[in-house]
């Protein structure tokens, strides 16, 4: 963990490297004005430990990443504070926050999160070659939102699969919150071109009208979305929305979106999700599809839209691999997942060194 505080400039930064046995920590960086430093150090190693999880499952042994040799392990930065408006001052904080992630010299690469974007990234990548995210035109990999629900659709497909004769998404009912968002926006999109009926609802509602209008979906109140009765609620908004109130209420047989940390109380609540019969995607297998997308910029031929979407439709591999796990041992696919992403670091633990022939 590294702790940097700087008065003058105003930042108060922690970067948590969860873990590298698979390769250097790859994470976001969220701009936020937690209320505690305390507050902060608990969502900072709560994200890392996830990105550990979802780098483990994306760069399976499968994947053009891990033929290439690249492969990441688990890490997030969070700089404590209110952004300023003053672009000049945000560039003087981001160049200083560059050298800082210069000076663990490579343990560490970052991208966008809540409350940085990739023009922060543009800054950055000025004094460190340890960003990712970059702009397509600066032969980067452009916006994840899209290839982040590009993925959460292949990882429904195989829900579907698992819960319907199809894995088809005509006809079928998916309530989406966040709809408004970058995300779920996306999302919509994708599910009305394959046939899916859409139930919506976002806090921007002028957002939620405009999107809505485009997919057609039907809007209603935000704390009434995941209450409809719809085949997938797909969570696109903020975390802890799967917790000991809403879990009673759902009437759908699937669930799984973007959100991160969607399980207030991540092993109870998956449990509760399973005694209702409801299949939970986990988000760090499901939302993959974005940190997959900016670690192709690492590939040692350059990033390449065709090699990195083959490897975001692993996404639904990896779940059909885990749904059958987790339906032989009668547990919820919450913990075949971090069964599986725990083997992959143990097994890389394990593997000898080659052999080396001396004279
Ligand atoms: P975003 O800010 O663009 O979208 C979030 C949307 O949720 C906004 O439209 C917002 O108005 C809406 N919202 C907030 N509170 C709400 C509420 N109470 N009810 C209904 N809607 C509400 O963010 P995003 O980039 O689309 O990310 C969405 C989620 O997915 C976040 O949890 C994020 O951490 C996660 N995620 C995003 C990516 C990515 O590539 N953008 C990747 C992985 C995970």
């Amino acid at each position: 963990m590294v702790l940097w505080n700087d008065e003058k400039l105003g930042l108060e930064i922690s970067i948590i490297i969860d873990d590298t046995t698979l390769g250097p920590g790859l994470g976001g960086t969220r701009w936020r004005a937690y209320p505690t430093k305390t507050e902060a150090l608990v969502d900072n190693s709560r994200l890392a430990r996830d990105m550990t999880y979802k780098l483990a499952l994306a760069v399976g042994e499968d994947t053009e990443l891990a033929k290439a040799g690249v492969s990441f392990g688990g890490g997030k930065a969070v700089i404590r504070g209110e952004a300023t408006q003053d672009k000049n001052k945000r560039k003087e904080q981001l160049r200083a926050y560059a050298e800082l992630i210069n000076s663990i010299g490579g343990r560490f690469v970052t991208s966008v999160d809540v409350g940085t974007s990739v023009d922060d990234v543009i800054v950055m990548r000025e004094v460190t070659e340890w960003v990712t995210g970059l702009p397509q035109e600066m032969g980067g990999s452009g916006d994840p939102s899209p290839v982040t629900a590009m993925g959460v659709v292949w990882g429904l497909k195989a829900c579907l699969g698992a819960v319907y004769d199809t894995e088809s998404f005509k006809g079928k009912t998916v309530a989406i919150q966040g709809i408004a968002g970058k995300v779920g926006g996306s999302l919509a999109r994708m599910l009305a071109s394959e046939g899916a009926i859409l139930i919506g609802a976002d806090i921007n509602e002028a957002g939620a009208q405009k999107i809505a209008r485009e997919v057609g979906a039907r809007l209603i109140p935000s704390d009434e979305i995941h209450k409809q009765e719809c085949d997938i609620f797909s969570a696109n908004a903020f975390g802890g929305v799967l917790n000991d109130d809403t879990i009673p209420e759902l009437r759908c047989r699937i669930v799984g979106g973007a959100a991160n940390n969607q399980l207030w109380e991540p092993r109870k609540h998956a449990a509760m999700l399973q005694d209702r019969g409801i299949l939970h995607a986990p988000e760090f297998w499901i939302n993959g599809g974005g940190v997959i997308n900016v670690a192709h910029e690492f590939h040692p031929r350059g990033y390449s839209q065709e090699r990195a979407f083959a490897d975001i439709k692993r996404i639904y591999d990896r779940g059909k691999e885990m749904i059958e796990t987790s339906r032989k041992e009668k547990m919820p696919l919450f913990t075949a997942a971090i069964r599986l992403a725990e083997d992959r670091i143990r097994k890389a633990k394990t593997v000898g060194k080659p052999a080396q022939r001396h004279g």
